[in-house]
């Protein structure tokens, strides 16, 4: 019979956290990992936490946590049209809970390695849950994709579909009520974003500026605005929507959801209108839909149209009026 003992960090980090690095000169095991930069490449790097109680629900699923900790952080390579590399893991958890551990490592490791992401190293620590994920990546010498280079003039452009996440948390909430097929399709963009890392690759060269849209259109737009200190004009009919979140349209909190609602992962890009022919082409064959949403323009601010060419009022994060 084998005997039940407590896991020590090291029997953790050996048996959930250590995978054959293949990327790498040296992976976790040592004081500290090395890489090697591709010649003519920047080294891209980003970090994000999630927080128990603010990120997600205590008893949440860790399988879901491992993926959406994974890849939100793939996100933001996505943003900079950066190739995820390699990946380190900052884990706080108060128990060594083996179920735990093993299901948050099979997600976390399922979404790294489908984008070929190593893990390269990380910490352990006892403490409230906390996950931090730090990642590296490279992009060709001044190539990557900012937020400071949108140009008046450009198009902006949304991928997929927008408020959905939102509209899930919206339902947790009990502020709306989705049906059940509304609800899993919701629920699966919430729990299960798609990084859209080949679109972010293929917009090099194409893009003059780009964000991912984790915190709602119109804070994240806002981002890029101010960094390129340029305006824009959003019509919100052009607003890529779901047909679950078009089905509940007429209610204020859907509105809302689709010009304000955080955790997509969706990207927003800005591009000349030259471009566009050039851009739906390549929206088909990633299977992925890309919107024109609207233009930027000299000046400062953001924005939002109806169909009839009136002005919307942008409360906070949301907005007002709509007979
Ligand atoms: P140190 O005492 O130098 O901080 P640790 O004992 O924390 O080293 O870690 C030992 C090795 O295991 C290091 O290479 C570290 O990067 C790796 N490691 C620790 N925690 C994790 C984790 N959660 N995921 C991946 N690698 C980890
Ligand atoms: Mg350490």
């Amino acid at each position: 019979m084998r005997r039940a003992r407590a896991l020590s960090e090291f029997d953790i980090i050996r048996r959930f956290f250590t995978r054959e690095a293949r990327s790498a000169v040296l992976g976790a095991g040592d004081d500290a990992a090395l890489v090697r930069v591709s010649p003519g490449s920047e080294l891209v790097v980003s970090t994000d936490m999630l927080v128990s109680g603010r990120h997600f629900f205590a008893g949440a699923d860790p399988e879901l946590l491992g993926y959406k900790a994974m890849a939100v952080n793939l996100s933001d390579m996505a943003a900079m049209g950066a190739r995820p590399r390699w990946a380190l893991l900052a884990l706080a958890a108060p128990r060594a809970d083996e179920t735990w551990l093993r299901r948050f490592s099979r997600g976390f490791m399922r979404i790294a390695r489908a984008h070929r992401v190593d893990l390269i190293g990380g910490d352990t620590n006892r403490g409230p849950l906390n996950i931090c994920v730090q990642i590296l990546g490279e992009v060709a010498r001044g190539q990557a994709l900012r937020r400071d280079g949108a140009r008046a003039g450009d198009d902006i452009w949304v991928s997929g579909t927008l408020g959905d996440a939102a509209l899930a948390l919206a339902h947790l909430k009990k502020r709306i009520a989705l049906n059940a097929r509304e609800r899993a399709f919701c629920l699966a963009r919430l729990n299960r974003p798609s990084p859209r890392v080949e679109l972010g690759l293929k917009l090099r060269g194409m893009a003059h500026s780009a964000i991912d849209i984790s915190d709602g259109l119109l804070a994240d737009l806002g981002h890029v605005l101010e960094r390129s200190r340029v305006a824009a004009d959003i019509q919100f009919e052009s607003l890529p929507r779901s047909r679950a979140l078009a089905g509940h349209i007429t209610q204020k909190i859907a509105r809302a959801c689709l010009v304000a609602g955080g955790d997509d992962y969706e990207l927003c890009f800005t591009a000349s209108p030259g471009r566009r022919r050039a851009v739906l082409r390549l929206g088909t064959r990633l299977s992925l839909p890309l919107t024109r949403i609207g233009r930027i323009r000299l000046g400062k601010g953001l924005a939002l149209f109806d169909a009839q060419g009136g002005k919307l009022r942008i409360n906070g994060r949301g907005f007002d009026h709509f007979a």
